[in-house]
């Protein structure tokens, strides 16, 4: 027998707690099985898709200057739209990041007069400047395009007649954000957001539905590309970069939403048909190709923290037996303390950065005080082990990633021992 205990007990973790987590662990074997199938079942796809566009050795290559005639990028654009069963995609290095892919695919695909419209509440944090819900320049607001917003029901469900009373002539396009974001509300599910979208194409055919897909890319084993989405829009620094990309995000969808993207990323008349991808291609194929499995450890994280948290009595989202349709585990302390403690956990078990602590401080584009825990090789990458919390009401933290089990696993035990070492949880786990 291999002594794990003593490995863990060096990176400070008592027999007590690494119990506990075993414990734990033991239960979860069917549900690690369920994750394992799915990711099996969509590398298999992601294989397929590569099979299918012909990706060669010469498409790991890249181009510099204007990027004419780039191979790798080209097909990249078409495997990727074999995954997503859509018409096109734009995948591109130059899209900075998910904010900006989101950005993209909206001013890009709306005009001055048109009615943007959000029937799952309030959007991720970063988008409130874009589409000016903050104030902010550049925004959609700005540009005389206007938007309205239909909160959930208070029992998560959608409120249809809400929405079907904010659709009027002037909405051209619909967000719906699949993850939940920094909230606490539930993430929904494929089969969800394809009831959602044949309602609303039901009251106007023409109306575009665009999916903010961050964090989650492979979690089931269809994207809302398969149940009517026109768009899905997300970042290569969280699941489908699988670790190795970067940077870039990503827009697939109809031809005509993709073009529009295109001419709005570059320029009217270029288009797609510029964008030089240096160097960076061979990462963007093989993330792709790692991203079944990279996704399925960092939902085995996510189960397993639920389940330690859930056991201990706080609150989770989603819960520890609920199916997933993220990655994204929410965990919610009360306290600022055990936000922060929680955080510096998953710092102090990263490969990189182990040994600086995180602090709360004034990010760019979110209103309250961020805490955020990522020591990883792509900075800032959320398919890595990281965690993140604002510090306000109801003192949630958002943990998320692990590019293999055994780091997440290790995240969440250091979590558990911070914790028990500042005495906001007790080590008395038999009483559980
Ligand atoms: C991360 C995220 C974004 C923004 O992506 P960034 O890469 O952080 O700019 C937007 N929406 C959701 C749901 C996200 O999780």
């Amino acid at each position: 027998m291999i002594e794990l205990n003593k490995q863990y007990e060096r990176f400070g973790i008592s027999e007590t707690v690494y119990r506990f987590g075993e414990s734990i662990l033991n239960s979860l074997e069917p549900r690690f099985k369920q994750i394992d199938e799915i990711a099996e079942y969509n590398q298999l796809k992601v294989i397929r898709a590569m099979q299918e566009c012909n990706v060669s050795e010469a498409c790991l290559l890249g181009t510099t200057g204007y990027g004419y005639n780039d191979l790798g990028r080209d097909t990249l654009e078409k495997v990727y739209a074999s995954f997503f069963h859509t018409e096109d995609a734009l995948v591109r290095p130059q899209i900075t990041c998910g904010t900006h892919a989101l950005a993209l695919a909206l001013m890009s695909n709306l005009r001055p007069g048109d009615e943007l419209m959000s029937p799952v509440g309030k959007p991720y944090d970063t988008l409130e400047e874009v589409i000016g819900i903050r104030p902010s320049k550049g925004s959609l607001k700005e540009y005389g395009i206007s938007y309205k917003q239909v909160d959930l029901l208070a029992d998560g469900s959608f409120d249809y007649d809400g929405i079907r009373a904010a659709i009027s002539d002037k909405t051209k396009l619909v967000t719906i954000q699949r993850s939940k974001g920094y909230q606490t509300r539930p993430t929904l599910s494929v089969a969800r957001i394809g009831e959602l979208i044949r309602f609303i194409k039901d009251i106007r055919q023409d109306i575009v539905c665009m999916v903010d897909n961050c964090y989650g890319e492979f979690v089931e084993i269809i994207e809302p590309t398969d149940v009517g989405a026109d768009m899905v829009v997300g970042s290569l620094i969280k699941n489908p970069g699988g670790g190795l990309a970067p940077i870039g995000g990503y827009i697939a969808g109809r031809k005509e939403c993709v073009e529009n993207a295109a001419y709005r990323l570059t320029s009217p008349g270029l288009g797609k048909e510029v964008g030089a991808s240096l160097g960076i291609l061979s990462s963007f194929y093989e993330g792709l190709f790692l991203s079944p499995i990279v996704t399925a450890n960092a939902l085995k994280g996510a189960v397993f923290a639920a389940n330690i948290y859930e056991k201990l009595g706080f609150p989770v989202v989603p819960d520890g037996s609920e199916s997933r349709h993220d990655i994204i585990q929410a965990v919610t302390f009360g306290c600022p303390e055990g936000v922060i403690a929680f955080c510096q956990g998953i710092q102090a078990a990263a490969s990189v950065d182990s040994f600086v602590t995180p602090e709360p401080w004034d990010m760019p584009g979110y209103d309250s005080q961020v805490i955020m825990a990522a020591g990883a090789f792509v900075s800032g990458s959320s398919i890595e082990l990281s965690a993140d919390g604002p510090i306000a009401p109801p003192y949630a933290v958002y943990f998320q990633g692990g590019l293999t089990f055994p780091h997440a696993k290790l995240g969440i035990l250091k979590t558990l021992q911070n914790l028990v070492d500042q005495q906001i949880v007790s080590a008395d786990f038999d009483r559980l």
